[in-house]
């Protein structure tokens, strides 16, 4: 900023001392309590001044303020920093503080003002000061001369002590009051503040986009274990409300769409009016994949009459096995290949007619000369045993079994030699 070094230009002489830059710990404003004219001689001012402050005695050396603001917001350097002055009837303060100066009358009975440009002079300055990394005084540093003052006083005037309050509360973060400048105009409107812009919250997807009701109540039924799922949160990640086990009943009313995508089928008892209020009874649902309609019941069987227990079957004793007897052994007969069945009816018939004629003709020849006569002779024969060592009846009952394998033989042999015949024509 544009500082006026005066250090040099007023009466001065002597000095209380310096107290030394480092220590500068508060920034302490005053008014000169002097009607200030729209124009004036600062240079004559100022001095009339420092001749006052030099005549009240206790080694003041001059003008005591390092700072002086004028009507146009000029600002002069009239002390060095650092210097000792006798101006805020507190001698702390006055050992280690800045001292600045308006000029103006800013109370009663003068009630004068600061004008537009001392306002923009001295906050220029004040955020220089605050800013100087030579010394600890901040911006919660500067206080009115009254604020700091042992002995009462006025300064720096009922109409500018609010302004350098407030200066201090907010850490320099004020406006420059509007009011009249040194010509008498009015400074332009301040441009209207920007309001702090309200964080608006990003635009929130509901959790549920919706709730539908069904016309009616579909009956369901759960396809699998799965669970009653508390839907209320975004994405997918839900609390299990209750566990449903695979086919147990599901009476849903309608169902929650919920912005995962998902579709949540809702019981009465969950859904509540959801689809009016927009918020269920309860917010749980199944998942609609989980689901699956409710097979109708299948008619139900006639009870079927007990049937009479089965008689309890009488065991047959096993037959003793009966020793193995030598068989003659038999020629191998060529098994006739079956012909295939006509299926002309006159045909069958003849098939029919085939077999009949068979079966009388092979009880014939069983009741024929040559039958029983072979029968006889089989059963005359009876080979003696005797020597072998075995039992009488033993050799009686190897005797029959020999006769009736023979008799079995031979009317196998017989009733293929039949077969034969009936399936050779003769000629
Ligand atoms: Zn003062």
């Amino acid at each position: 900023m544009n500082i006026i070094d005066w250090t040099n230009r007023l009466v001065k002489v002597g000095s209380l001392g310096n107290f030394g830059v480092g220590n500068i710990r508060k920034i302490i404003v005053h008014h000169d309590a002097q009607f200030r004219p729209v124009g004036y001689d600062n240079l004559a001012r100022w001095n009339a001044q420092a001749r006052l402050h030099i005549s009240e005695g206790q080694g003041r050396g001059g003008i005591q303020y390092h700072f002086k603001i004028d009507n146009a917001g000029e600002v002069y350097l009239l002390n060095p920093l650092g210097e000792r002055l006798w101006h805020a009837a507190n001698l702390d303060v006055n050992n280690s503080s800045i001292a600045i100066c308006l000029d103006g009358y800013f109370h009663a009975p003068k009630n004068q003002k600061p004008t537009y440009e001392q306002y923009v002079g001295l906050k220029t300055l004040l955020d220089t000061l605050s800013q100087d990394p030579r010394f600890p005084a901040d911006q919660d540093d500067v206080f009115g001369h009254r604020e700091v003052a042992q002995t009462p006083t006025a300064c720096c005037g009922d109409t500018f002590i609010g302004f350098v309050r407030d200066y201090r509360n907010a850490k320099g973060n004020v406006a420059i009051p509007r009011v009249p400048k040194n010509d008498g105009s009015m400074p332009p409107e301040a441009p209207a503040p920007v309001p702090t812009p309200v964080p608006v919250p990003p635009p929130t997807t509901p959790i549920v986009r919706r709730y539908v009701r069904f016309p009616g109540v579909k009956h369901l039924v759960v396809n699998k274990d799965t669970n009653l799922w508390q839907f209320d949160r975004p994405g997918w990640d839900f609390p299990s409300a209750k566990v449903l086990k695979k086919d147990e009943d599901f009476d849903a009313v309608g169902q929650a769409e919920h912005s995962n995508g998902g579709v949540y089928y809702m019981t009465a008892f969950s859904f509540g009016n959801a689809d009016q209020t927009g918020s269920p009874a309860h917010p749980t649902g199944v998942n609609i994949v989980d689901l699956s309609a409710k097979p109708s019941p299948a008619p139900v069987p006639p009870t079927p009459t007990p049937e009479p227990p089965a008689p309890v079957p009488v065991p047959i004793p096993e037959p003793t096995p009966e020793p193995p007897v030598p068989t003659p052994p038999v020629e191998p007969t060529p098994v006739p290949t079956p012909t295939p069945i006509p299926n002309n009816p006159y045909e069958q018939w003849k098939e029919v007619k085939a077999v009949v004629e068979f079966i009388i003709g092979f009880i014939k020849r069983l009741t024929s000369r040559k039958f029983l006569l072979t029968v006889g002779t089989i059963f005359a024969i009876n080979p003696s045993l005797e020597g072998s060592g075995l039992s009488d009846q033993l050799t009686s009952i190897i005797s029959v079994v020999v006769k009736v394998a023979a008799v079995i033989t031979y009317v196998i042999v017989e009733g293929l030699h039949d077969i034969q015949e009936v399936k050779t024509p003769q000629p």
